[in-house]
């Protein structure tokens, strides 16, 4: 998916700051974007409060939304830099094409992660016919500096490593946890991981005490060391944690995402990350004058999404503020 909005705000991303130097339960309830005309998300990251989960800098949950009479997820070409998109779906089938040449359909359980580096664009949208939900998370990681200029990549991986306990199953997207290590292309320490917990589970999960976690429940519920974590909801845990306790009274799923702490002070704006708003500037230009650094969407028969009208505002990184 893509930031639709026409009229996205400036965010000032990383330095340590506001990483919490322990353990806490933020409780991130999620705020509701409407992408394009119809589709309905909650945006948890960024948020007022927080802006980077180690490098996780965007995460979208959309759905489930029954999509069996309409033409569901339709997301046009558009660009990325200098951040890496991770797709996983619940439910339905999302058809990619990027100016790579990729043009793949992924669906539950399989990571697409593209990698923009310098520049890429791509676009998404539900195959015809398609299945009639859709639920997912759009998630973006921000590369760091030695890393953002590399060349883009896409990766398509259908099968995740993982592993099951006693009321759990793991798999991994990105990173490693509990001895499970995800095939996908990672620049900063991080770790992605969907958890299946049980009703009537009651688990310990393995942390690292270096990264900081967050914690969102894309169905079901679950209580977390004790505190309540509703469906769409996030929790951010903080640092120092070597373990989490997890009950569960119904069949939820959950995404833990965690990484050490982003120190580097990014800007991001529409679908670009940046160290400056000089830079931001030169990348929508350089997509609204259709240049090469973001190549053309092959197949895609339609238009282009635009860059939005930039703030008047200057652009500037100034680490993480509230
Ligand atoms: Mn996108």
């Amino acid at each position: 998916m893509s930031n639709l909005d026409r009229h996205p705000a400036t965010r000032e991303l990383g330095g340590l700051e506001a990483t919490s130097a322990g353990p806490a339960l933020d409780l991130l309830p999620g705020k509701e974007v409407l992408l394009g005309e119809s589709t309905r998300v909650r945006r948890l990251l960024p948020t007022l409060g927080r802006r980077l989960v180690g490098a996780w800098a965007f995460v979208d949950h959309y759905g489930p939304d029954d999509v069996a009479a309409g033409a569901g997820m339709q997301v046009a070409p558009h660009p990325h830099t200098g951040l890496q998109t991770v797709s996983w779906l619940l439910e339905g089938e999302v058809h990619h094409r990027d100016s790579l040449g990729s043009d793949i359909r992924f669906g539950p359980g399989e990571l697409a992660l593209m990698t923009a580096g310098h520049g890429i664009a791509h676009a998404e949208q539900s195959p015809h016919p398609h299945p009639p939900f859709l639920h997912g998370a759009q998630l973006w990681v921000a590369l760091p500096d030695a890393s953002r200029e590399t060349a883009p990549a896409f990766e398509h991986h259908a099968t995740l490593p993982g592993w099951t306990s006693d009321g759990l199953t793991t798999t991994v997207l990105m990173g490693s946890f509990g001895g499970a290590t995800s095939p996908g292309t990672a620049y900063t320490p991080l770790v992605g991981v969907d958890l299946a917990v049980a009703a009537g589970a009651d688990v310990e999960v393995p942390l690292e005490p270096d990264f900081e976690y967050g914690l969102l429940a894309s169905s079901g519920s679950a209580t977390v060391e004790g505190a309540p974590l509703e469906r769409s909801a996030m929790l951010y845990l903080g640092t120092g944690r070597r373990s989490l306790r997890l009950t569960a009274a119904e069949a939820s799923r959950l995404l833990l995402l965690g990484g050490e702490p982003f120190e580097e002070h990014l800007v991001m704006w529409w679908n670009f990350v940046g160290r400056s708003g000089e830079e931001i500037v030169d990348y929508a230009e350089q997509w609204n004058g259709e240049s090469e650094r973001f190549g053309t969407v092959v197949g895609y028969d339609g238009e282009r999404l635009e860059a939005p009208p930039l703030p008047p505002v200057r652009l500037k990184a100034r680490g993480r503020q509230r």
